[in-house]
């Protein structure tokens, strides 16, 4: 029984007893019993308020979590990406135009070219001699 239903009983058994509020003790129980009453349905206000509360909680909790698997799918992709930067070959050759030293990976090699960005000459590579080094990979 909730206590409502409990301040609800004992209401009933007073009235039903005859409690004489006109005496000192009857009086007070009946204020007493007033007070019981408030502060029961006080009670169930808070637990109403609470249930709303924890709901709301719970949706920003899901929300939450949606942000942190994003977040964290993020990370892996720029883990993995700085992983393939880290093993792929990395190429240096000076600018016969302006002396830069430039540093390349192999996708600038596939191009065949790189653009020096410092004085923005095009520099084009004999990839038959680049990667003379890296011959037989033709076993498919
Ligand atoms: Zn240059």
């Amino acid at each position: 029984m909730e206590i409502l239903e409990k301040v609800a009983y004992l209401k009933g058994l007073a009235e039903g007893l005859g409690l004489d509020t006109e005496k000192r003790e009857g009086k007070i129980l009946s204020v007493m019993i007033d007070v019981l009453e408030d502060m029961a349905l006080e009670i169930r206000d808070m637990q109403e308020e609470q249930a709303d509360l924890e709901e709301g909680l719970d949706a920003v909790s899901d929300d939450l979590s949606e942000v942190e698997s994003y977040l964290y799918e993020e990370d892996e992709d720029e883990e993995e990406d700085d992983e393939e930067d880290e093993d792929g070959p990395v190429y240096e050759t000076t600018c016969p135009n302006c002396e830069e030293e430039l540093f390349f990976d192999e996708d600038v090699l596939d191009d065949g070219c790189v653009v020096c960005p410092n004085c923005g000459e095009k520099l084009e590579f004999d990839l038959e001699d680049l990667s003379q080094e890296d011959d037989g990979e033709d076993e498919e």
